[in-house]
């Protein structure tokens, strides 16, 4: 008898270093391979902003194309299902008497209710999900989730000592798919519009292996720690991000080839600092794990009662970089062309966000779940809280100067100039208190 395992792609956009994958092909003897685009991701959510905005949902694309090709080399298919996630998988178990379902783990609270509503639906069927998106597994870290450690610090200082040889696996074959399917459907998915501007990100899992052969093919891991605040340049920072995101690359390829670099070229603070960022990576999808429904509440992990409220035209002003705050708004228009923005533009843009435009920390972190093309749950909403005072910062909430960060990280202004953040309107709001117009100084005076 034929045991028909569905394997359903999420996170982890590859084939090589997949470990849900592999034990999958290693378990059934036909294997449905599946993504499911959710048609929710392009309709507003309760911030008004979708899911997958048009730079991710092309990366995307090129990723879900370079997928199906790898698959078809080991003789696989990618069946990729344009419907709600809960009614396509229900059909597909249905269809194809599915005895067993995998996944990679994921830190997501939403993507965790389905799998959850579709195990206690299907009770019979065998529901198994693997970590592959992030370093460790779950019995692998030296606490529990319970006792998940509330900062960084205390986190890095328990794993660190972990990090040791770093296993990558290839895989060697995939059972076959279902015999009577044949299908493509990535020509009815929503369309993408061409963009010039990020063309240096191209997704997949072939793009990514020449990014990371690149990238320490070149002396650029040593000096990553003191260019890695840069604003802008490709050079300045490994942008590994939007590969890791989608899973076209894990983690551990990274640490890999770092390795290979420390042992070949030579090992630095720099290099150090490399498997640093990613231990912060690994923090906040940790934290994810740990904390759930708390990573998108207000008052967040912390269950602190912040005192922002709502102001509609100065959220739409922040989006289209049109603040009276030059640095901002060339980091908001970089992110606008691109889908991409620096580290140090992302915390200078959230702390202006939630300091001085005193708007709700949950509208930024979901206009950069729309616009980002390296959206990874746990990362962007970890990261918001914590500059908005709710998360993981011991310090509490974190206040920029913005003219103390132009003068660092764009003394010239070559930055602000590049992505045109300069001559906007000068006054925050167009209305006052009371919904009068705000009139502008000169003209203002009706001179008789
Ligand atoms: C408000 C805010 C939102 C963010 N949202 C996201 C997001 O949705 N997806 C995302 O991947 N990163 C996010 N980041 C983290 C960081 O800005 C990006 O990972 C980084 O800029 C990506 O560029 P890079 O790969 O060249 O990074 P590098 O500087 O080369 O770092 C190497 C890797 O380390 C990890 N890393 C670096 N900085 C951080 C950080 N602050 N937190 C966690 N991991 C980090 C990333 O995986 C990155 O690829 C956010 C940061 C802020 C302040």
């Amino acid at each position: 008898m034929q045991n028909t395992g569905l394997y359903w792609f999420t996170n982890d956009l590859r084939l090589d270093d997949n470990l849900a994958l592999a034990q999958t092909a290693a378990r059934v003897n036909q294997m449905l391979c599946v993504y499911v685009v959710d048609p929710a991701w392009f309709t507003p959510n309760r911030y008004g902003q979708k899911s997958m905005g048009n730079c991710r949902w092309r990366f995307l694309q090129q990723t879900l194309v370079d997928l199906t090709q790898a698959l078809e080399a080991f003789g696989q298919q990618l069946l990729i299902i344009h419907e709600s996630p809960l009614d396509a998988i229900a059909k597909l178990i249905t269809q194809y008497d599915i005895r067993a379902l995998f996944r990679s783990q994921n830190a997501g609270f939403y993507e965790n209710q389905l799998w959850q509503t579709l195990q206690c639906r299907y009770r019979s069927i065998n529901f198994e999900e693997l970590a592959t998106h992030t370093l460790f597994s779950i019995h692998a870290l030296p606490f529990s989730l319970a006792d998940f450690p509330d900062t960084f610090f205390k986190f890095r200082k328990r794993v660190e000592p972990l990090v040791n040889n770093v296993v990558i696996s290839s895989l060697t074959h995939l059972p076959p798919p279902p015999k009577e399917k044949r299908w493509s459907t990535i020509s009815r998915l929503p369309l993408a519009r061409e963009s010039g501007d990020s063309l240096l990100f191209i997704g997949g899992a072939s793009g990514a292996k020449s990014h990371l052969l690149g990238y320490f093919s070149t002396l650029l891991p040593s000096t990553y720690k003191q260019v890695r605040n840069a604003l802008d340049g490709w050079d300045n920072s490994t942008k590994f991000s939007p590969w890791l995101a989608n899973g076209s690359i894990s983690v551990k390829q990274i640490l890999s080839a770092l390795r290979y670099y420390e042992h070949d070229v030579k090992a630095s603070e720099s290099t150090y600092w490399i498997q640093f960022e990613l231990l912060w990576r690994e923090y906040f999808q940790w934290l994810a794990h740990a904390h759930q429904a708390k990573l998108f509440i207000r008052s967040g992990i912390r269950q602190k009662k912040v005192l922002t409220t709502f102001y509609p035209e100065r959220f739409q002003r922040w989006c289209q970089g049109n603040t009276p705050c030059p640095i901002v708004n060339a980091c908001m228009n970089q992110l606008n062309a691109t889908g991409y923005m620096s580290n140090r533009g992302r915390q200078i843009v959230a702390s202006y966000f939630v300091n001085e435009l005193n708007l709700d920390w949950r509208y930024g972190a979901a206009y950069f779940e729309q616009q980002l093309i390296d959206y990874d749950v746990a990362v962007n909403w970890g990261n918001w809280q914590y500059l908005a005072g709710v998360g993981a910062d011991p310090r509490g909430r974190r206040w920029f100067d913005m003219d103390k960060q132009t003068k660092r990280y764009d003394p010239d202004k070559s930055f602000i100039i590049k992505w045109c953040g300069e001559g906007h309107d000068e006054s925050l709001d167009s209305v006052d208190a009371a919904d009068w117009p705000m009139i502008k100084s000169d003209s203002a005076i009706i001179k008789e």
